[in-house]
């Protein structure tokens, strides 16, 4: 077994230009694993806990130097000279240091660039791919169908939509590059409209075009048309996600979400899930995320009850790649698809624990980005070695989230027996 010789981190900037974490962890076999860490913006109220320094006077409070000396005098000298097994065994130690239920004492981020960063030097002290070393079980590896947010809105966009992603989800094809040829296409085409019509072609966080509408319907039509302008089948090639992050939209057990044809900017659960209905009845979308907040759980399991078997309904603030809480919604038929952020949880074994008790258990699990990201293509990896069947990384644009998607064009280059999932990846 390789033992640890050093440990370093750095601050550098994830793609919102606010400080991250990157960490070198070295083997006595000299293999590096180099790792940074992602950042949200809306964050489920139940994520593992990211601390920052919080000095208003440097980077607005959000440096991570408090983190860097963590990991150089909390960590680091109960690391050096271990050896490990397996990243469980690396997170376990991890875990019992922080001591706290949430991260809360190192920060789910300190923990997450250790943890990524051990998981990648294995990887490379065993001569593997990093795809190979989540699951030695695993021989035939399939490709993932890319979900791609071309307009943004919520938290990520402002004078924007209040959903805060539209996706489109190239499920009618027989391999990968066709798929995100067809995505690229759709996106030129958006652009190309929005230049025409005289709208602004700026873009949200996640690469994604600023939806210029305020009703949550009209994106649709957008999109709709974009596709068939692209030369695409709607509902036959390409298909259709919304992650409406309704934890941003409640106020007072209302949601604020602007309706075609209403003067009310707050609405109940209830029209809500009319709404979602309609949208599902009218367009071709298979996938809803977060369609309420997550302390929301009787309409859950309403939505899910009403259109799971047509759709996936995606938990993300729901779940919070949480073993409890996809149990809590397995119970309550809360949800049927498991959205996987890896600093949700704040290890990467706790990360594979929920995405293998998700597939244990029937559910499909979608490996995500997140709104703050980085040049890191970890998740890319994450999502062929777990036999995820989605990989959600944005817009066909910006490096930090292509260079998921470019990770996986490479995965399939050195891996000659993969498969694009196509359309068996929605398991309903
Ligand atoms: C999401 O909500 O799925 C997302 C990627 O956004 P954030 O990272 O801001 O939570
Ligand atoms: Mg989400």
């Amino acid at each position: 077994m390789p033992k640890i010789t050093d440990i370093n981190s750095i601050q550098v900037l994830d793609s919102r230009g606010t400080p991250t974490i990157r960490a070198f962890l070295t083997l006595d076999n000299k293999f590096t694993g180099i790792a940074t860490v992602p950042s949200g913006a809306s964050t489920g109220k139940y994520e593992s806990v990211e601390i920052r320094d919080g000095n208003k006077n440097y980077f607005n409070g959000k440096g991570v130097l408090t983190n860097i000396d963590i990991i150089e005098n909390k960590l680091k000298p109960q690391m050096i000279k271990s050896e490990f097994e397996s990243i469980a065994q690396f997170d376990e130690l991890l875990i019992s240091l922080d001591n706290s239920p949430n991260k809360s004492n190192f920060g789910a981020n300190t923990l997450l660039s250790l943890s990524m960063s051990f998981s990648k030097a294995l990887a490379l002290s065993e001569n593997i791919e990093l795809y190979e070393i989540f699951d030695p079980e695993i021989s035939a590896y399939n490709i993932p169908v890319p979900m791609m947010n071309i307009l943004n809105g919520g938290k990520h966009a402002t004078l924007s939509s209040d959903i805060q992603e539209y996706m489109i989800i190239p499920l009618g094809f027989e391999n990968y590059s066709e798929a995100i040829n067809c995505c690229v296409k759709i996106y030129w085409t958006l652009k190309s409209f929005l230049e025409s019509k005289g709208k602004s072609t700026s873009v949200g966080d996640e690469g994604g075009f600023i939806s210029p509408y305020h009703n949550n319907e009209d994106p649709l039509k957008l999109i709709m048309h974009c596709i068939e302008k692209a030369g695409y089948l709607a509902g036959k090639e390409v298909f259709i996600g919304l992650d409406v992050a309704a934890s941003e939209l409640i106020s007072n057990e209302k949601y604020k979400i602007s309706l075609p044809n209403s003067k009310e900017n707050y609405i109940s659960a209830d029209n809500l899930l009319s709404f979602y209905s309609y949208l599902v009845d009218n367009y071709p979308i298979i996938s809803i995320e977060d369609p309420f907040d997550q302390d929301d759980w009787e309409y859950w399991t309403k939505i899910n009850n009403k259109l799971g078997s047509k759709i996936q309904i995606v938990g993300d603030d729901l779940l919070v790649t949480s073993v409890n809480k996809i149990q809590k919604s397995i119970d309550l038929n809360s949800s049927n698809t498991v959205l996987i952020k890896p600093n949700q949880i704040g290890t990467v074994s706790e990360t594979l624990n929920a995405i293998n008790f998700a597939h244990n258990n029937q559910l499909n699990s979608i490996i995500s980005h997140r709104s703050g990201d980085t040049e890191d293509n970890f998740i890319a990896d994450l999502a062929v070695g777990t036999k995820s069947t989605q990989i959600k990384s944005g817009a066909p644009s910006r490096s930090e989230r292509t260079s998921k998607y470019n990770r996986i064009t490479e995965i399939q280059m050195i891996n000659k027996n993969t498969k694009y999932l196509g359309k068996n990846s929605i398991r309903l």
